[in-house]
């Protein structure tokens, strides 16, 4: 293998950049050409590639965002893009392709390759964390230190003003960050689509807390299918219960920022374990981690599968929130 292709996709997540950085400098320290795709499939089906030097990785690791931008590609879901996509690979010498991004993108990188057998390696970068087969994707750490700075802020106005204070945080159909943000922000209440609640129940507990002699509660709530929901929790709560119940949506800041060491290392890890496998002939695999260690797992199981969230953390919040 003499060149390949690097791109990100999908939703953006932090520690992107230092993982386009460990692919670039683990290939170009093999003699492989790194070519960056911009846009994801937008920049595969537009022919908008650039080569990526060594030195063009310099002062990228601490920033977000990602230097080969990123994009959604309603084409891309047609076989006829997929073709253009392809043949546009094919003239530009690429020979293999690392994806960095989530599970619609890994979709996309399962269709290059088995319609137009197109070697990719996955690197799981999403903030959700709703990848499954691997422990942890990039961008997840520093997306719930983000949360978890803004919900320690909002602790001291809720205290203050003796409210209660609904942080509807990311992850679309996944808890991911809720439950991790909850727990470690002393949430009363934790809600993802693991661990819905009736308002009733919501409204008891807050009752009952009060009682114990509570006087500010933080629910933190995923914003699921439907970002925005916080502010109807917060109207049936004010309506049944009198509570002075507030809203925060924290919103994209959740996607910023310079990457936290763990995301940095994690990237810098699956980006260069992603060059060896490509370049050792593998390939429809993600790298991802279990624990300490990266492991290797197949595109196909990755998208059949569902990761849900963790019901254990909502449960200890539960019982650390007396
Ligand atoms: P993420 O990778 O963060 O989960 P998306 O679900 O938005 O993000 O997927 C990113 C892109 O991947 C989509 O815009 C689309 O171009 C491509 N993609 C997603 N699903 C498929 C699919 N089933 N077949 C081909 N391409 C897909």
């Amino acid at each position: 293998m003499k060149k390949i292709g690097v791109y990100t996709s999908g939703g953006d997540a932090p520690g992107m950049n230092a993982a386009i950085r460990a692919v670039v400098r683990t290939a170009v320290t093999k003699n492989i050409e790194v070519i960056g795709i911009m846009q994801g499939y937008v920049g595969m089906i537009e022919n908008k590639m650039t080569p990526l030097l060594m030195r063009d990785m310099a002062n990228i690791i601490q920033r977000g965002g990602t230097i080969l931008k990123t994009g959604r590609s309603l084409e891309f879901l047609k076989p006829e893009f997929r073709k253009k996509a392809s043949e546009n690979l094919k003239s530009a010498g690429i020979e293999g392709l690392i994806c960095i991004g989530g599970d619609g993108s890994f979709r996309g990188a399962q269709a290059l390759f088995s319609e137009h057998k197109i070697p990719v390696i996955g690197i799981c970068g999403t903030i959700d964390n709703d990848v499954f087969g691997t422990d942890d994707t990039i961008g997840f750490d520093t997306a719930i230190n983000t949360a978890l700075d803004a919900i320690d802020k909002i602790r001291d106005t809720a205290d203050s003003h003796d409210r209660v204070f609904i942080v509807e945080v990311m992850g679309r159909n996944s808890g991911y960050i809720a439950s991790h943000v909850g727990v470690a922000g002393g949430a009363e209440e934790i809600l993802t689509p693991e661990n819905i609640l009736p308002v009733d129940k919501i409204i008891d507990r807050l009752k009952e807390s009060r009682l114990r002699g509570k006087t500010s509660s933080i629910i933190v709530t995923a914003e699921g299918q439907k970002p925005g929901r916080a502010y109807d929790l917060a109207d049936a709560i004010r309506k049944k219960s009198g509570l002075d119940a507030k809203v925060c949506i924290l919103g994209h800041q959740q996607r910023g920022g310079s990457p936290t060491a763990h995301d940095r290392i994690l990237a810098s890890r699956l980006g260069s374990a992603a060059v060896l496998s490509l370049i050792s002939g593998k390939s429809n695999m993600m790298i991802g981690n279990r624990g300490a260690d990266l492991i290797e797992v197949s595109l196909d199981i990755v998208t059949k599968n569902e990761k849900h969230g963790d019901v254990t953390l909502i449960q200890l919040a539960k019982t650390l929130s007396v």
